[in-house]
C-alpha cells in the first residue's frame, strides 16, 4: 500500500533538510528521503549570509547553528599575484553597513547535524534514510518514489534537493548544462597560534584564490583553488609538508598552523538548468545550480530557492505555485551564475589588461565609499 503524503523531498543535504523543515512547519505531511549524511570532516564549510540567517531563525534552529559558527566581521583581500599593477590590501568592515557580521562560517557537518536534530523532532515529517531507485507517475498525476527497499511513497509535490546529478531533474525532463573550470579546490581545517579576529582573508594568487575563513576559537577553514595538476601534487604531500606550504602561502599571518582531519580535493564545476520547476516537480539547491566556492553563493542560493518556493506555495494550487517559483528564481540565479563565473575567470586570468582592470577595480571599490558599501551589500546577500 503506497504511503500518500503532501510532498516528497529527495536529498539529505543541507537544502533538503531546510526544505523538509519549512514544508512541515507550514503544516504539510512530508517525507525527507536520502542517506544519512557523511560525518567526514574534510574542510567543507559554508558562510551563511543574511537571507540564510533569517531563514534558519524562522525555522527555529538559528541559536543551535550560531553556537557552532564564527562571525565574519571583516573581509580582507590581498593581491598576491606579483603583478606589475598590484593593488594594496583592501579591508571591508561589516560595521560600515551597521551589521554585526557579513555572515557566519560553520562546518557543513555541524550545520547538517543541527538540521537533522530539528527534523527528528517533527512527528508529521517522515525521515527515510534510503536512496530512491526509481520515480513513477500515478494515473492522477502524483509522483511516486520507489525506494531501494521496494517501499513506495506518493505525493502531489516532488522536490528535488538531490544534488548536481539529480535523478529528480532527469525524471522531470528538465535539461541542464554543465561545465568545468579546470580548477580544483583543496579544503582543510587548521588550528593556529594567532587569533583570526573574525577576519576572513583572501589572497588573490596567479592560480586562483587562497582563502582562510574564521571558525570558532583559534581555528580557520581553508579553500585553496588551483590547477588540477598542482592540487594532485599537494594532495599527495604528507600532512607536515602541506601545513608548511599553507603557512607559507598565508604569509604566517596566523602563526604556526596545524591541520585537523582530512584534506578535501574538489574539482570545480558549474551547472545551470533550463527551468526550476515543471508540472508538480521543483528543483532546489545544487539540483538546480552549481557554483564554484567564490562569493559564498552556493548554499545561500539554495536556501533562497526554498524561501521562494515557500512564498509561491502560500496562495495557489501546486502547479500554478511552481510556475511562479520558476519565474521568481530564473532572474536571481542567472544574475549570480554570470557574476560568479566572471569573477572566477577574472581571478584566474593571466592577462595584463585584466590585472590592471582588477587592480583599478579593487582600488576604486576600496576608495569610493558608496561603491564600497554597494559591493559589501551585494556580497552579504542583500
Ligand atoms: C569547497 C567548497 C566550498 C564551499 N563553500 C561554500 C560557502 O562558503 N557558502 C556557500 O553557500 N556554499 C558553499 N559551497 C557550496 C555548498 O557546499 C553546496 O551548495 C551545498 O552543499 C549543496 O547542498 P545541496 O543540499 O543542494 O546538495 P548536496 O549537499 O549535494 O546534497 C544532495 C543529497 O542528495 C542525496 N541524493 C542524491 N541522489 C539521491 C537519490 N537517488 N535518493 C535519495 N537521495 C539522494 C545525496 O546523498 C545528498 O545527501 C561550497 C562548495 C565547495 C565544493
Amino acid at each position: 500500500m503506497p504511503h500518500v503524503l503532501d510532498s516528497l523531498v529527495i536529498g539529505s543535504g543541507p537544502v533538503g533538510y531546510v526544505a523538509a523543515l519549512a514544508l512541515a512547519q507550514a503544516g504539510q505531511k512530508v517525507a525527507l528521503i536520502g542517506p544519512r549524511p557523511s560525518v567526514k570532516r574534510d574542510g567543507r564549510t559554508v558562510a551563511l549570509l543574511d537571507g540564510s540567517v533569517e531563514m534558519l531563525k524562522t525555522l527555529g534552529v538559528w541559536d543551535a547553528v550560531l553556537a557552532k559558527a564564527a562571525p565574519l566581521s571583516q573581509m580582507r583581500i590581498i593581491d598576491d599575484t606579483g603583478s606589475l599593477f598590484r593593488a594594496p590590501p583592501v579591508t571591508f568592515k561589516a560595521s560600515e553597513l551597521k551589521l554585526d557580521a557579513f555572515g557566519y562560517n560553520i562546518e557543513l557537518v555541524d550545520l547538517v547535524s543541527v538540521l537533522g536534530q530539528a527534523v527528528s523532532t517533527i512527528p508529521q515529517l517522515v525521515r527515510s534514510e534510503e536512496t530512491v531507485a526509481e520515480f513513477l507517475r500515478h494515473d492522477n498525476g502524483d509522483c511516486v518514489a520507489k525506494l531501494e527497499s521496494g517501499q513506495f511513497l506518493t505525493a502531489g509535490l516532488l522536490i528535488g534537493a538531490d544534488g548536481k546529478n539529480s535523478m529528480v531533474r532527469t525524471f522531470a525532463g528538465i535539461a541542464s548544462k554543465q561545465w568545468e573550470y579546470k580548477q580544483t579546490a583543496i579544503t582543510a581545517f587548521f588550528t593556529h597560534k594567532r587569533d583570526h579576529e573574525d577576519i576572513s582573508t583572501e589572497f588573490h594568487t596567479r592560480q586562483g584564490p587562497f582563502t582562510l575563513v574564521p571558525l570558532p576559537h583559534r581555528r580557520s577553514s581553508l579553500v585553496w583553488m588551483m590547477e588540477p595538476s598542482r592540487a594532485e601534487r599537494l594532495g599527495l604531500m604528507d600532512d607536515q609538508s602541506f601545513q608548511v606550504e599553507v603557512e607559507r602561502q598565508a604569509q604566517s599571518m596566523l602563526g604556526p598552523m596545524v591541520m585537523e582531519g582530512q584534506r578535501g580535493i574538489i574539482p570545480m564545476a558549474g551547472l545551470s538548468t533550463d527551468r526550476f520547476a515543471l508540472g508538480n516537480i521543483a528543483l532546489v539547491g545544487e539540483a538546480a545550480h552549481v557554483f564554484p566556492p567564490i562569493g559564498a553563493q552556493g548554499l545561500n542560493l539554495g536556501f533562497r530557492d526554498v524561501a521562494a518556493l515557500m512564498r509561491a506555495l502560500q496562495s495557489t494550487k501546486v502547479e500554478a505555485a511552481l510556475q511562479k517559483y520558476n519565474s521568481a528564481r530564473k532572474a536571481d540565479v542567472r544574475l549570480r551564475t554570470t557574476a560568479v563565473d566572471l569573477l572566477n575567470r577574472s581571478l584566474l586570468a593571466d592577462f595584463l589588461p585584466i590585472d590592471l582592470a582588477r587592480s583599478v577595480g579593487l582600488l576604486t571599490v576600496a576608495s569610493i565609499a558608496p561603491l564600497r558599501r554597494f559591493m559589501m551589500r551585494r556580497g552579504a546577500g542583500h
